[in-house]
């Protein structure tokens, strides 16, 4: 089996599982089993397929992970829940909790900052600082040096004030020392927050278990969010987290902005694990910009997975039409990472309208082809005179049209989800 076969089957078993509403015994051994016939068909040895089999299953205890689901306390509109943040200094934590604080403020509760971080100097300017630009109250002191005392007056102070959401952001370190975790304890241990809250940044990688399984050992963690997933970073120590803490992922950090965060979806996630980019988003992001008469002919040819220069053509034309470049594009990782570079926005801009003038000497029965051989040497050269462009930028932009049509080739097939099907997957799969 190639590898791309093997891909394929084990996203398929993946895919299987993760709609099913309840992952009980037998969804678990039939994704195993499937996976484990894949790896076998691909030469793997026996016994180490066997061996993960077994391992798995002991890692992924269901009775566990279903009580620790029950176990999760949840914050509820109308009373006052109090949330508190930990994670290791530069994780994000300070950031992420203003995130979370204007995120549910949209969303009409009342939210309020509490900053319990008297280590790192500058904490609390930089929390004050978040928390004006989005209007929230926020408490903190810049002579106090016990954070207990700070966190408790702040959740006092907002309670009396029928604040309905007291974030505390706890202090970080450069790493796991024993004073911060007896401090965490101690903020958690006066403040009884309703969920704790794991900050950690996407780029640890391999540390990410230990890390995480440090703190859970210290306090009740009771959900995870992972930032700076607009990096490079793929975020697979997301999943060590998930395990070390057997706590959800509910948010992921897409950014420096407040408005960067976004509610975590299984699907997307996974695909960029497995390097297929974010399908989901996708057709989220084409229902929302796509005129309506326009989106039934986008989607029939997305699933047909041929990508003629014409399609090429109108999709930069849309580009180009939505001001912020990138909107729709910017969700698929072959669009986004190598023709529309973040901070490049201009000189993507340029280069995408260059393509258009080359693409503007060409016949219709380039533009409709779907066949790569038709562009040879001489029709190269008519449209490289007719644009006032060398052949090497010819050959440049048909070289990104072939990049482009492979990337879209992948969503031959794709099931195109009605509007609105797609979120109410999403948000049954964070339920
Ligand atoms: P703390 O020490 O854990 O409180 O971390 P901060 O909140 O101060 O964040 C450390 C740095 O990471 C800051 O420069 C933030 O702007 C940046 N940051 C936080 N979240 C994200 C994210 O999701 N994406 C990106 N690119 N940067 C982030």
């Amino acid at each position: 089996m190639v590898l791309a076969q093997l891909g394929g089957s084990i996203a398929r078993a993946l895919q299987q599982m993760s709609n099913a509403t309840i992952i009980d015994e037998k969804v678990l051994s039939e994704c195993l089993n499937e996976i484990s016939r894949a790896l076998l068909q691909s030469d793997v040895q026996f016994k180490l397929v066997r061996d993960m089999q077994a391992n798995i299953k002991r890692i992924v205890n269901l009775d566990d992970l279903a009580a620790g689901h029950n176990k999760r306390r949840i914050i509820q509109q109308g009373k006052t829940s109090v949330v508190m943040f930990v994670g290791l200094q530069g994780s994000g934590k300070t950031t992420t909790c203003t995130k979370y604080a204007y995120y549910h403020q949209k969303k009409g509760w009342k939210p309020a900052l509490v900053c319990a971080d008297t280590f790192r100097a500058g904490a609390f300017d930089q929390l004050k600082q978040n928390a004006t630009k989005t209007k929230i109250p926020y408490y903190g002191s810049y002579m106090e040096s016990d954070p207990v005392k700070i966190a408790v007056e702040g959740v006092e102070t907002f309670k009396k004030e029928n604040r309905d959401l007291i974030i505390v952001d706890t202090s970080g370190r450069h790493k796991q020392e024993a004073a911060l975790f007896e401090e965490m304890r101690q903020v958690s241990e006066a403040t009884k927050p309703d969920l704790i809250i794991f900050v950690m940044d996407s780029s640890i990688g391999q540390a990410a278990f230990d890390q995480a399984q440090a703190f859970k050992q210290s306090v009740a963690v009771g959900a995870v969010i992972i930032t700076k997933m607009d990096g490079h970073a793929k975020g697979g120590g997301a999943l060590s987290a998930v395990a070390a803490t057997k706590s959800p992922v509910i948010f992921i950090g897409t950014g420096e902005h407040m408005e960067e965060f976004e509610v975590f979806d299984v699907k997307p996630f996974v695909s960029r694990l497995l390097g297929m980019g974010d399908w989901s988003g996708f057709m989220d992001k084409i229902h929302e910009v796509v005129p309506t008469d326009q989106q039934p002919e986008l989607l029939q040819k997305l699933s047909e997975g041929s990508f003629t220069l014409r399609l090429m053509y109108e999709q930069f034309q849309n580009i180009l039409k939505m001001g912020p470049i990138g909107q729709v594009f910017s969700m698929l990782p072959g669009f986004s990472a190598e023709l529309m570079p973040k901070g490049h926005e201009k000189e993507s801009q340029a280069k995408i309208k260059r393509y258009m003038t080359m693409m503007d000497s060409m016949t219709n029965a380039e533009l409709d082809s779907t066949n790569p051989k038709l562009m040879n040497e001489s029709r190269i050269m008519r449209i490289a005179r007719g644009s006032g462009r060398s052949v090497r930028d010819v050959t440049e932009m048909l070289e990104e049209y072939k990049r482009l049509a492979k990337i879209w080739s992948k969503m031959k097939g794709l099931k195109i989800p009605k509007k609105g099907e797609m979120s109410a997957l999403s948000r049954n799969m964070n339920a």
